[in-house]
């Protein structure tokens, strides 16, 4: 299958662009053609996007007309959401269950659909006499055209995220996939179209990180949104000063799974296991570091070893599969790199550290979990975006905390305990965007998704989304 560059409500040939292949890497084989967009096809995207934000066809129509028209696509991905889910997974290696039944899809339609009411929630705007003889009005506009960049771990879910609070803001858009799994974001365009969302308002360019680059530098772009890595987060922000345009940066994480010894074996086995095999490891909530209480540890590590050996790995549409396998050779050899390297810094492996035996073909890696780690070293303070956890003791809260906290990144954190205090205590004290407690991974549309630190600034999900891609506007008016 080829695909086109989807640009102002239809498919259009790329003008100076060349053609990349896209990968099934569950098997290595070639399973798309699609364009790796130009610089002046990104200026073109954004130009559709310019005149469609002008011309009011989005930004000028109700929030009720906006909200409409975003619940139906949301009803329109739903209803092809075994088609979506079928190339998500050839594409992404993702077993096909959990894109389908109760994953990423019906996430994305459910995120979608929160968008579309939130919508029409006038919560902030308001008037009032703050000068004698004057009335000020605060508006809250759109902020224009914005440039979406997505990665490759969730990209329809990713899309969502993107799209539906900046359509319910009233902004245009071009959005940008990731390289090596744009398929399912380019089926998007038609979707969009069907459910009613005038041309020009959603773009949609496939591409590498330079097309990504030309969207960041383009001045007629207000605001660039980037799910991706901390490094690319970096460049996006330097190159955006050029322009001053607005930056919303969800980055990687390397999160703490902290376990108390009050906690249950089984109970933490089972999350333990789950948040750092679900999507390959390739999450950036994913529990990466587990600190267990010097008491009870050998317990705990022993009933997580025992989860991670009994992980079903497999292709994606086998019944039963719970983890594919990562998302390329470079992905591969990355994770890898990393495992060895903790092995000649003294690491041992409790299980796995390689490519599970029979999978000859694709990029399977096997659940690994991994002790004897310093606290500095690379495998403990680096984003390894695999199926690899750490595991270390600590002494106390204190101790706790002081190792949850000392990475670079703030996304996420879990806390294990069945002292609710301290569930407390520990939660306002950690340096990340979300803490769970007594559970890892759960996200729902209503709630802010976002990083502290260096896993960057700005939320998806929740209205605070929507505020993202909206600006303040001041009107005072003489009475006189
Ligand atoms: P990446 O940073 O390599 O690429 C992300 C996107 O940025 C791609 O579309 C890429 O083409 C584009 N890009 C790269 N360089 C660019 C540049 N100079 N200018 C403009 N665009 C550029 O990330 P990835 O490997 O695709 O995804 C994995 C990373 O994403 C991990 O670090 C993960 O933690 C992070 N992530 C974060 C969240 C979150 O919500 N915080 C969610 C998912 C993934």
């Amino acid at each position: 299958m080829n695909y086109k560059l989807w640009i102002d409500g239809k498919w259009e040939d790329t003008k100076g662009g060349k053609m990349m292949s896209i990968e099934d890497p569950a098997t290595g084989k070639n399973i798309a053609e699609v364009v790796d967009a130009s610089r002046e096809d990104v200026n073109r995207a954004v130009q559709a996007a310019k005149t469609a934000f002008y011309d009011g066809r989005w930004s000028k129509k109700t929030p009720s007309e906006r909200s409409k028209i975003i619940w139906k696509l949301a009803d329109l991905m739903e209803a092809n959401a075994e088609k979506l889910a079928k190339v998500e997974s050839e594409n992404t290696g993702k077993p096909y269950e959990f894109v389908s039944l109760g994953g990423d899809i019906p996430f994305a339609v459910d995120n979608l659909r929160f968008f579309a009411s939130a919508a029409r929630d006038t919560h902030g705007s308001h008037a009032g006499e703050f000068m004698t003889g004057y009335t000020s009005i605060y508006r809250r506009e759109p902020v224009g055209v914005v440039g979406q960049i997505a990665p490759w771990n969730y990209p329809v879910m990713m899309a969502a995220w993107k799209i539906g609070p900046a359509l319910a803001a009233g902004c245009t858009i071009v959005l940008k996939p990731a390289p090596g799994t744009p398929l399912t974001t380019l089926m998007l365009g038609e979707i969009i179209k069907e459910a009613g969302i005038p041309d020009g308002v959603v773009n949609i360019i496939s591409g590498g990180n330079d097309a990504g680059q030309a969207i960041v530098e383009h001045p007629d772009v207000r605001m660039v949104s980037l799910t991706g890595s901390t490094g690319t987060g970096k460049k996006i922000m330097k190159t955006a000063a050029d322009t001053l345009k607005r930056v919303h940066l969800e980055l990687g994480g390397k999160a703490p799974f902290i376990v108390f010894d009050d906690s249950d074996p089984e109970l933490v086995a089972a999350k333990a296991s789950m948040a750092a095999y679900m999507n390959t490891g390739q999450d950036c909530t994913a529990a990466t570091r587990l600190y267990v209480e010097r008491g009870k540890s050998k317990v705990m590590q022993e009933a997580v070893v025992e989860a991670m050996k009994n992980v079903k790995v497999g292709l994606p549409f086998e019944d039963g599969v719970q983890m594919g396998p990562l998302i390329s050779k470079v992905q591969r050899e990355r994770v890898s790199g990393f495992v060895e390297r903790a092995k000649s810094a003294g690491a041992k492996i409790l299980t796995g550290g390689g490519v599970p035996k029979g999978f000859d073909q694709g990029y399977f890696f096997e659940p690994t979990v991994i002790t004897n780690v310093q606290q500095d070293s690379e495998i403990v303070q680096q984003e390894v975006f695999g199926p690899v956890v750490t595991v270390q003791e600590f002494s106390d809260e204190a101790d706790a905390l002081s190792k949850g906290n000392d990475v670079l990144y703030g996304l996420a954190a879990s806390i294990f305990t069945r002292d609710i205090g301290r569930a407390m205590r520990l939660s306002s004290q950690l340096e990340f965007g979300t803490v769970w407690v007594n559970d890892h991974l759960p996200l729902t549309s209503e709630t802010p998704h976002g990083g502290f630190k260096q896993s960057g600034f700005g939320k998806d999900l929740s209205a605070e989304a929507i505020g993202d891609y909206q600006i303040t506007k001041h009107v005072m008016v003489a009475q006189g």
